[in-house]
């Protein structure tokens, strides 16, 4: 069997703890490879080399590191294909999905390409006799990434690029369920020049997360994952003095008003309901019929969902994959079980689904739940399948009261042709991510990422002018070039006039 282990100062690295997690190809449910998961010690190598890195690496000019970003960029564009068939083998997402995943990563790296004009300065001249003032932002040393299994190689690439890009080096701790695409980048990394010990990869556990929260050396950390985690990792990273964003789950609600064009909200609802196999933070997971629509959307919806064909995520005529791993499949199906014992119709039941040959991945069909309760647990948990949720309200009011009073903040969408109802709608929703008949309104690279509440734990996005806010320190400097008239002694406050 395969075993994946670690990249550390610009080379693979074996782990040395003799633990090791499975990793699966989850449609045919074969576990074919294993994961090294790091100790504490091996963390620390990492960190070490990171921060031997960073002597040279914080101080390199702009031009280099944006050279060697620019060569990242085409070694990516010429590997699109090739990352997205180690995301779809270890993930379990079609492959044309996981080309957009790669795609969406590339965005970054592009911003990063263009670091040279976001990181100008300011500066202010004479704010007082012969005095100029300067503002600049520096890097801030070693920083880590945590990543979620979801999107294995669009997620780091949220983090590292920028980080990279503004100076500081990195350690990258994947999730341990689809570890390959990690080391891919890293390895293109070195490929393009990246020098060695400026980007990491080390694998692992909690273990393997607590020591880098811990780490003396580290100081900064995004995360991205489940809520409870996310908690976990601000409250951490705090109590030993780093900064730190961390964005959390969510469940994002589509608002359709009654003057929608209906088609294209049940294709919309669809796409992002069912869109890699749920197993997306952006995923819409309740849809939110207001008025007389819910029943002739209902029966759109669920005519689509029959229709999806679910297979392999290397065979093209696959639209849907498999879920992540058989446990999170069995969770995923035990939701709409219980959403029937608490009062909601299942219109579309995807729980006995299986793949002709495939029977022991790890597939489960699309299932519509119409008139769900919302003290039902299919609506008030992160399901994070292919499972969405009706919701009846009888008014646009009752509607957003409804979507305001979910403890997640994440992305949220309306639908509609009132112009007037969808800016209300952008000023009351609170979520930090809206779309108008845009069901999964993830921003470009040039806008950050993030949302609210139980959403996203610290004070800054991620990417976008929040990424480089977070990944730089600002420093501001006042400087005189003194005449012979300046000097004498003035125990007051400096003013300036
Ligand atoms: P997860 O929270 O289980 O794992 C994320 C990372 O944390 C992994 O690297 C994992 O190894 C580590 N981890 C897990 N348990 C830990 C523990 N007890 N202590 C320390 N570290 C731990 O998340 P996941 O299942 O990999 O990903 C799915 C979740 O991520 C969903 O909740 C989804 O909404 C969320 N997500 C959020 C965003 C966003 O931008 N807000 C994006 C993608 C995914």
């Amino acid at each position: 069997m395969k075993t994946i282990g670690h990249w550390i100062g610009g080379k693979p690295v074996d782990g040395t703890s003799g633990r090791f997690g499975p990793v699966h190809n989850p449609a045919t449910g074969v576990q074919e490879k294993q994961v090294a998961l790091a100790t504490a010690d091996e963390v620390d190598t990492a960190v070490a080399a990171a921060r031997d890195a960073f002597a040279d690496w914080g101080t390199s000019s702009l031009a280099r590191r944006t050279a060697v970003l620019f060569r990242y960029r085409a070694l990516l564009d010429a590997h699109r294909d090739e990352l997205a068939a180690l995301i779809t083998a270890e993930h379990g997402k079609v492959h044309s999905d996981a080309l957009g995943e790669v795609a969406r990563g590339l965005e970054i790296v592009e911003l990063a390409c263009g670091i040279t004009t976001q990181l100008k300065g300011e500066l202010s001249t004479q704010v007082s006799q012969r005095v100029d003032v300067a503002a600049i932002r520096q890097p801030l040393g070693v920083v880590a990434g945590i990543t979620p299994f979801n999107f294995p190689a669009m997620v780091p690439m949220w983090m590292f690029p920028l980080a990279v890009a503004c100076g500081n080096t990195f350690v990258l701790k994947p999730s341990e369920k689809d570890p390959s695409a990690a080391n891919r980048l890293a390895e293109l990394a070195a490929e393009a020049g990246l020098p060695d010990g400026v980007l990491n990869v080390v694998h692992g556990d909690k273990t393997a997360v607590d020591a880098l929260l811990e780490h003396p050396d580290v100081a900064a950390v995004s995360f991205v994952g489940s809520t409870p985690i996310a908690k976990y990792i601000q409250l951490k990273a705090v109590e030993h003095g780093k900064r730190v964003q961390a964005l959390g789950g969510a469940k994002n609600h589509m608002l359709v008003l009654p003057d929608a064009d209906l088609d294209l909200a049940a294709d919309q609802a669809v796409n992002a309901a069912y869109g890699s196999a749920g197993e997306r933070c952006m995923a819409v997971s309740v849809v939110v019929a207001v008025g007389d629509t819910g029943d002739e959307l209902v029966a759109r919806i669920a005519e689509r969902a029959k229709g999806l064909r679910i297979g392999p995520g290397d065979d093209p005529r696959s639209e849907m994959g498999p879920l992540i791993t058989r446990e999170h499949r069995d969770k995923v199906a035990s939701y709409v079980r219980s959403a029937a014992e608490q009062g909601a119709e299942v219109v579309v039941d995807g729980t006995g689904h299986t793949v002709e040959g495939h029977e022991e991945g790890f597939f489960l069909g699309v299932s519509l739940l119409d008139r769900v309760p919302v003290t039902a647990d299919a609506y008030r948990d992160e399901i994070f399948g292919p499972v969405l949720c009706v919701v009846r309200a009888e008014t646009y009011d009752e509607a957003i009261e409804l979507i305001n009073s979910s403890r997640w903040g994440n992305g949220t969408a309306i639908f509609t042709r009132d112009g007037g109802a969808a800016r209300r709608f952008q000023l009351e929703v609170q979520a930090g991510m809206v779309g108008v008949n845009v069901p999964i309104p993830v921003p470009v690279g040039y806008h950050s990422f993030g949302g609210w509440k139980d959403s996203l734990f610290g004070d800054h996005h991620i990417y976008g002018n929040d990424g480089i806010a977070f990944y730089t320190q600002g420093k501001v400097i006042t400087t005189r070039w003194p005449d012979p008239s300046d000097g004498g002694i003035d125990l007051g406050f400096p003013s300036h006039s």
